[in-house]
């Protein structure tokens, strides 16, 4: 057969019969870890306020946190959702931990969400519950729900509270429960709710626990500086996997490029999970000269892609940090292909090599047939980290996940003949800006509402600093002299920002299919080929 197997060395997982959360597991390595105390070593630091939670200090919160959750909302029971509206803070991961040990699964969701995307959240993964800061003003429109601010005092001297609550009754998981639903447009169409359950997170942890990097476990543990969102896929398993390790996490409540340097200074950060943009701004960027980075040793990319002229110019002016990628979705629950040690990590523009418990397929979009290395097709991924499926939308699920087990990625690869994975575009729908997914789909609606447009198409177009831009392809209704600032303003009223439409073309007719399939590729060579200029 063409089926490509992880060549890494097997990682042992725990029999999936074995009652076990991912917090549980997560756990259980942490206790393995020989240079670490749970009473000096931090956990959590806030970048901007410095304020820490040491590990004991950060289980003890969310021992708490369980505690009193358990006799406030007695509703909240095993399998039931809640849903986290917040910026990253350190009450985020005590969140995580203790829903989970509840039983109780958790699904994040951007804090820039307009209402009526949280509207559609909320109809996905019908909640119990809603935990939210008090700068999240969107969440006001939400229907009624019983709702915990995070920041507020109340909650703020509970997690800080000498008087001791009645510890809950540890909570049977099983390893098939739902531990997380996040949220991705999939190949098609509009957001999906992804579920994770604990069995996908264990083997996504226990891939990159078993493979961690010589490079840095010889040494100090690693102080890893955060400027992911936590509600995305890749925030969201870099908190365990940085709690499994024992390491330090700095955490930014906002992202900004010059605190993000000042704070790898300052806390000597070695290791630093991000997107692309992230990777070129260094590489570009003059402030970064102002700064000590000498603590840095690896950047992990992921999310989008990562050119290789990006790499050799990153490592041009820091020849001292590796740069490794990995490629993953949402629907894998974490990274599906790495790059685990520096010889891999020159590799560059390519994605790395299957994780363990992993098996690849590249398959022809055409013939359906499975083709060998060197050859270009739709990647198809199977193991025990991929989802159970779209929560609700069993229709979305069998389009995306075949019947014995594989994903189709909806991105065109291929595998080279050591293994490493290259991507080469994609099939699927998606625009990543800043490697924050924006479904055409979503935005073609919106745009088809409005007065004067008679058809529209979005696609993704080039951009240095974002990786890819949403535009859209507008055709006007007869005698509509709708113009591009009100489109752009339009749409910018109601979506999160990194949505928001950010070049706009008009012309005579959308080009589509027979079956009136929109032919992104043709608009995307035509804007290419500078046809639209304007
Ligand atoms: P998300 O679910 O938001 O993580 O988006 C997953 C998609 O992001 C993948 O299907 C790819 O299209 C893209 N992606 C993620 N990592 C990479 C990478 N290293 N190189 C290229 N594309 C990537």
């Amino acid at each position: 057969t063409r089926t490509f197997h992880s060549l890494r060395p097997r990682v042992p997982l725990p029999p999936s019969t074995q009652p076990l959360s991912i917090t549980q597991y997560a756990s259980s390595l942490l206790h393995s870890t020989a240079s670490f105390s749970p009473e000096t070593t931090a956990y959590l630091i806030d970048a901007a306020s410095s304020t820490r939670l040491s590990y004991s200090q950060f289980l003890e919160q969310s021992r708490r946190l369980s505690a009193w959750l358990r006799s406030r909302f007695p509703s909240l029971s095993s399998q039931k959702v809640a849903l986290i509206v917040s910026p990253p803070s350190l009450h985020v991961p005590v969140l995580y931990f203790s829903l989970i040990s509840l039983n109780v699964i958790v699904s994040p969701a951007n804090p820039l969400s307009t209402p009526s995307e949280l509207e559609h959240l909320v109809k996905l993964c019908d909640p119990v519950i809603a935990f939210v800061t008090s700068s999240v003003s969107s969440v006001r429109h939400l229907p009624a729900l019983p709702t915990v601010m995070i920041d507020s005092p109340e909650f703020l001297s509970m997690l800080n509270t000498e008087k001791s609550y009645e510890m809950p009754k540890q909570v049977a998981v099983s390893q098939s429960d739902t531990a997380a639903i996040l949220y991705s447009s999939g190949t098609t169409g509009r957001v999906k709710g992804v579920e994770l359950t604990h069995r996908n997170l264990i083997t996504v942890i226990a891939n990159l626990y078993h493979n961690k990097r010589a490079s840095l476990e010889d040494e100090e543990l690693s102080v890893a500086l955060f400027t992911l969102p936590l509600f995305h896929v890749f925030g969201f398993f870099m908190l365990i996997r940085g709690f499994a390790l024992g390491e330090t996490l700095v955490l930014m409540e906002r992202f900004d490029f010059v605190k993000m340097l000042e704070a790898v200074e300052k806390y000597k950060v070695t290791y630093m999970p991000v997107s692309p943009p992230i990777v070129v701004a260094m590489a570009k960027s003059d402030v970064v000269k102002n700064y000590d980075l000498s603590s840095l040793r690896l950047l992990g990319s992921g999310g989008a892609a990562l050119g290789k002229e990006t790499s050799e110019r990153f490592t041009a002016r820091f020849p001292n940090v590796e740069i490794s990628q990995g490629y993953g979705m949402t629907e894998t629950g974490g990274a599906a292909t790495t790059m685990s040690d520096p010889e891999e990590s020159k590799e560059y523009g390519s994605g790395g090599r299957l994780a363990a418990n992993m098996q690849g397929k590249i398959v022809d979009p055409v013939t359906g047939q499975a083709l060998p290395p060197g050859k270009q097709g739709e990647l198809w991924l199977r193991g025990p980290n991929i989802m159970k499926g779209y929560v609700g939308d069993n229709v979305a699920t069998a389009e995306t996940l075949t019947s014995d087990g594989w994903l189709k990625t909806g991105d065109l690869c291929y595998f080279d003949s050591k293994g490493f994975l290259y991507i080469v575009d994609r099939l699927k729908e998606l625009i990543k800006y800043k490697a924050y997914q924006v479904p055409p789909a979503e935005l073609e609606h919106i745009i088809h509402s409005i007065p004067g447009v008679a058809d529209v198409a979005v696609i993704p177009y080039p951009d240095e600093d974002a990786g890819q831009i949403p535009m859209a392809y507008v055709v006007r209704s007869p005698g509509s002299n709708i113009s591009e600032s009100q489109i752009k303003d339009f749409v910018a009223a109601q979506v999160s920002p990194y949505k928001k439409v950010r070049r706009v073309a008009f012309i005579n007719s959308i080009p589509k299919s027979p079956a009136g399939k929109i032919l992104r590729r043709e608009l995307v060579n035509h804007a290419l080929s500078g046809a639209s200029a304007r």
